[in-house]
């Protein structure tokens, strides 16, 4: 009777803790915060004080005096500063909880499948220290195909391309397991990185990253001969010989060139592994294809350009901002079922 009438209020949580994007899951509700994975903190004399995380905090980055920091916590998927890690979990959970009944949550949070033993353990003592009554670890890719609907539970192989902030995971899946993982530091913050490069090189002109991922977003594409129809863009930034600011104008083609570099080594990332795998899994995803994931592959195109390079198929999963999310919170729901597809304790 009690869990009838309570059981729908659930305190419990999935977490995707990205390096850029945090999303937070409750069963039953769906996905109820995304936030960027930044914390904005103040260097007072009696010591560091948050002032702000999420949207709020991203908005300051680059735009600080030097009383205030802003801080990635997470860098290449793991844990890079403790600290400001757990106090950004602490108040995402607060701002999910907010006037609710309240009882510490069971939390169910992914890693990375490279992360090692003791980065595992960071994040489940961060989740910990953020309040957790109990905490569960699922690898990133396996959330990522539960939430893209692949069948990870049957023995037959699924390849995940989790394309991120800060890295891209290429994963392959068969009974509930990692057969393959392996994760590179070029993913999204590199794309923006490559036209920030682009424009100080060929135009002389320094930009921020706003401005780059705000580019990368609007006009960028992962093709540059085929679509003549994107328009060209404004970028803004300080000139480097006068020190004034300045603009210029971008056409999709110098866009595409910018990004090739990145994209060409998430493209060896693909062979690479589907070089390495046993035959019959890589039968059976030439078969289904190669699912998409994580901001990234929004580019523009990117299916197509992978499809291109390597002869498989390959299909943007929906939504692939919130997969992870989606499948963590899908094993959160259905814990007793999903169990294996956990991280042993
Ligand atoms: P993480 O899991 O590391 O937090 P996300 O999966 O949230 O990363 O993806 C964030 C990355 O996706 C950022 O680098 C962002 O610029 C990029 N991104 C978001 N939308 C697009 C888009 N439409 N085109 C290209 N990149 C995008
Ligand atoms: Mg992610």
């Amino acid at each position: 009777m009690f869990s009838r009438v309570f059981g729908f209020v659930s305190s419990d949580m999935a977490i995707d803790l990205g390096t850029a994007n945090t999303l937070v899951y409750v069963p039953g509700r769906g996905i109820v915060l995304e936030e960027p994975s930044v914390v904005a903190i103040a260097h007072r004399e009696r010591g560091r004080e948050v002032i702000a995380v999420g949207r709020e905090a991203k908005a300051m980055l680059g735009r600080t005096p030097d009383s205030i920091e802003t801080v990635q916590p997470m860098r290449d998927g793991v844990i890079a500063d403790f600290t400001a890690a757990e106090e950004m979990i602490k108040q995402f959970v607060r701002r999910v909880h907010r006037r609710r009944w309240f009882t510490s949550p069971r939390i169910l949070i992914c890693v990375p499948a490279s992360a090692t033993p003791v980065e595992r353990r960071a994040v489940h003592e961060a989740a910990l220290a953020a309040g957790a009554r109990r905490v569960y670890l699922i690898e990133e890719p396996v959330a990522a195909a539960i939430g893209a609907g692949l069948p990870v539970s049957e023995p037959r192989g699924s390849m995940i391309v989790d394309i991120g902030g800060g890295t891209t995971d290429f994963a392959v899946l068969s009974l509930g397991g990692v057969i393959y993982s392996r994760s590179i530091r070029t993913a999204g913050h590199a794309m923006d990185e490559a036209i920030i490069n682009y424009v100080r090189f060929n135009h002389r002109i320094l930009s921020g990253a706003a401005s780059a991922e705000a580019i990368k977003k609007e006009a960028g594409s992962a093709m540059p001969k085929v679509n003549g129809t994107r328009v060209a863009v404004h970028i803004r930034g300080r000139d480097l010989q006068r020190g004034l600011p300045a603009e210029i104008i971008l056409e999709p083609h110098d866009i595409a060139t910018a990004l090739s570099l990145p994209i060409q080594q998430i493209v060896n990332g693909i062979q690479q592994a589907l070089a390495e795998i046993p035959p019959d899994l890589a039968g059976d995803i030439a078969e289904a294809g190669i699912y998409l994931t994580g901001g990234g592959a929004l580019l523009d195109k990117l299916d197509v350009r992978f499809s291109n390079e390597t002869g498989v198929k390959f299909k943007v999963a929906e939504d692939p901002l919130r997969c992870v999310a989606r499948g963590s919170g899908m094993a959160l729901e259905q814990l007793d079922t999903m169990a294996d597809l956990l991280i042993k304790p």
